[in-house]
């Protein structure tokens, strides 16, 4: 039986914190593996078929090909999401190359002994515009602006308000469509984890930060609009507006005193 708070969110012992950070440690390094090879002419298949290399070898399955399991046959293709420039998240990984200047996107999550890892990051390649590197840095800041804020004691709301207002005070989107959650045994646990605050929103229900949860804190920010549609691949989701979208994520276990993150790579 796991701990629950009130709310009924799973709270993680530190015995079970340190199986996710053995996860979140191996998400890391297939992200670090994305980074070396995600140059001009690389394919984002040769990548994701690296990725997947690389967590089997470690005796980890991937968690995103196939799901959702309950649409049998029509779950995600790809071992990790890889989505290129204005693709926000969930791009699937095919014959398309890699050009200098692109902003590569890369979401990977295995599960490693019964527990989960998830993490994303946005690689930069070389020559990228001046306005869509910032918007990189930016969103890279927004997940920082989590991290240092997380307190037990605080309601989601508190961090939440300070990502958004920091964002959109820089002139970026928040995408609303797509938010973190809680992770554990299970890619996607309670709560839901936006990166906003809109309490008339369907997405949104507070919850108040306790020891031992923990959470995928995803910010994605967009250069213009912050709307979204998916393709025709029924996965790849796009800024309407098809403006560059940046996304940062990692895995975070609350503590005593803050945020011990678990997809750092320590
Ligand atoms: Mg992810
Ligand atoms: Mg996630």
């Amino acid at each position: 039986m796991h701990r629950r708070d009130k709310g009924g969110i799973k709270l993680k012992s530190p015995d079970e914190v340190e199986r996710m950070r053995a996860s979140g440690r191996l998400v890391r390094k297939v992200l670090n593996l994305m980074h070396e090879m995600c140059k001009p002419g690389v394919t984002t298949l040769e990548m994701d078929e690296a990725a997947y290399e690389t967590y089997t070898a470690a005796g980890a399955t991937g968690l995103f090909k196939g799901y959702p399991e309950y649409i049998e046959g029509k779950g995600f293709p790809a071992n990790t999401c890889i989505s290129v420039n204005e693709e926000v998240v969930h791009g699937i990984a095919g014959d398309r190359v890699i050009q200098d200047g692109d902003i590569v996107g890369v979401d990977c999550g295995v599960l490693l002994d019964g527990w989960c890892g998830d993490a994303a990051t946005t690689i930069l390649v070389g020559n990228v515009k001046p306005d869509v590197k910032k918007l990189c840095e930016a969103t890279q800041h927004v997940l920082n602006i989590a991290i240092e804020n997380i307190k037990p004691g605080r309601k989601w709301s508190q961090v939440a308000r300070l990502m958004q207002n920091y964002a959109e005070r820089s002139g970026y989107g928040v995408v609303r469509d797509f938010v973190g959650h809680g992770v554990g045994t299970q890619l996607h646990e309670d709560p839901k984890v936006p990166n906003y605050v809109d309490k008339r929103d369907s997405n949104w229900k507070e919850f108040t930060l306790r020891p031992g949860m923990v959470i995928a804190v995803e910010p994605m920010c967009t250069l213009g609009t912050a709307q979204t549609e998916v393709l025709a691949d029924n996965w790849t989701v796009v800024t309407l507006d098809r403006k560059a979208s940046a996304h940062y994520e990692h895995t975070i276990a609350v503590t005593e005193d803050g945020a011990d993150v678990l997809t750092d790579g320590r």
